[in-house]
């Protein structure tokens, strides 16, 4: 399923195997997790500068050489040479390249990738289950870690990431507070089936001030009523990719070192240490399935709200 320009659904197009070069593997794609990024790289707000390109980050592959089974994320390859590299920051690769977007992905029924930048599934994990862990997992994980030690979490869009992470909280033994968008009841019963202690509007405020809040949805809006809600000295931490123009706000509500701080991409090291963790949380995740030629659909009823949960395609 091919990207071929902004604006046109992807395309369904027939394409030899790709043939894998020195250090990459030859991967049949098992499935592959349906991501937010994937409307931005269509609506043009994420661009892809070399289409046509096969889209999807969230890959589950059989490595066709030796049959292991791995899972291949966002962060696709890496320079090893720059500042940020060099400093353990290799999510802010000056030339990083991206699956999906920079490197075909895995809306496709074989991919190549890199060999260090595949990791081991876990073995608990069903191949469905397991794609939306490679970026809803990986990335809300590293959101997660920018909370610090904070007890009472306040997540903004109760998606994908958002109902992995409250799993994580949960079994770290913290509170959860889910901000869904107003009317949302569908959603909000979801938070709390899914283990979040209170659930509401992201224009309400929450019963008690949060030490944290992480915005999972691309609305910038929700950054100043996340301030508003977060106590003094507390993070608010926007963990997707784009997010619409942040409104005006009150230098009042970011007052008493509250910060408010993005979450860019993923390392080698957030992958290893998310995938470790799952199987013992153990994550359970909630998916809607479609076969590979309805990828577009999978898309759309993301962008319209339409499952609970994460959407993956299956070759
Ligand atoms: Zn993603
Ligand atoms: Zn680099």
């Amino acid at each position: 399923m091919v990207f071929e320009e902004v604006g046109r659904p992807l395309a369904l197009v027939e394409r030899p195997i790709p043939t894998p070069e020195p250090g990459e593997l030859l991967l049949r794609v098992l499935a592959c997790g349906v991501c937010r990024t994937d409307l931005h790289l269509l609506d043009g707000e994420v661009e892809i500068a070399h289409p046509p390109r096969v889209l999807g980050h969230q890959i589950v592959g059989e490595v066709q050489s030796s049959g292991i089974r791995v899972g291949v994320p966002w962060l696709g390859w890496t320079c090893g040479e720059c500042r940020y590299c060099r400093a353990g920051q290799e999510n802010l690769c000056v030339r990083a390249r991206f699956t999906g977007r920079d490197i075909d992905g895995g809306f496709a029924e074989y991919t190549v990738a890199d060999e260090r930048f595949c990791f081991p599934i876990p073995e608990s994990f069903p191949n469905l289950q397991a794609a939306p862990l490679l970026c809803a997992g990986l990335i809300g994980y590293r959101s997660l870690r920018m909370c610090g030690d904070a007890q009472r979490l306040g997540f903004y869009g109760f998606g994908a990431a958002a109902h992995i992470l409250v799993q994580v909280a949960n079994w770290q033994d913290r509170e959860v507070l889910a901000f869904t968008r107003p009317g949302d009841e569908k959603g909000q019963a979801f938070a709390l089936e899914m283990g979040a202690s209170w659930a509401g509007s992201s224009d309400e405020a929450p019963p008690e001030p949060l030490d944290a809040a992480i915005i999972f949805a691309p609305d910038g809006a929700l950054v100043p009523a996340a301030l508003r809600a977060v106590r003094p000295s507390c993070p608010v931490v926007c963990g997707g990719i784009h997010m619409s123009d942040i409104p005006a706000f009150p230098y009042d509500i970011l007052w008493g070192e509250r910060t408010v701080r993005s979450v860019a991409n993923l390392t080698r090291t957030d992958a290893t240490e998310f995938l470790e963790l799952a199987p013992r949380v153990p994550v359970h995740t909630h998916v809607t399935q479609y076969p590979l030629e309805e990828t577009n659909q999978a898309l759309e009823d993301l962008r319209a709200g339409r499952f609970e949960g994460a959407a993956v395609v299956l070759p």
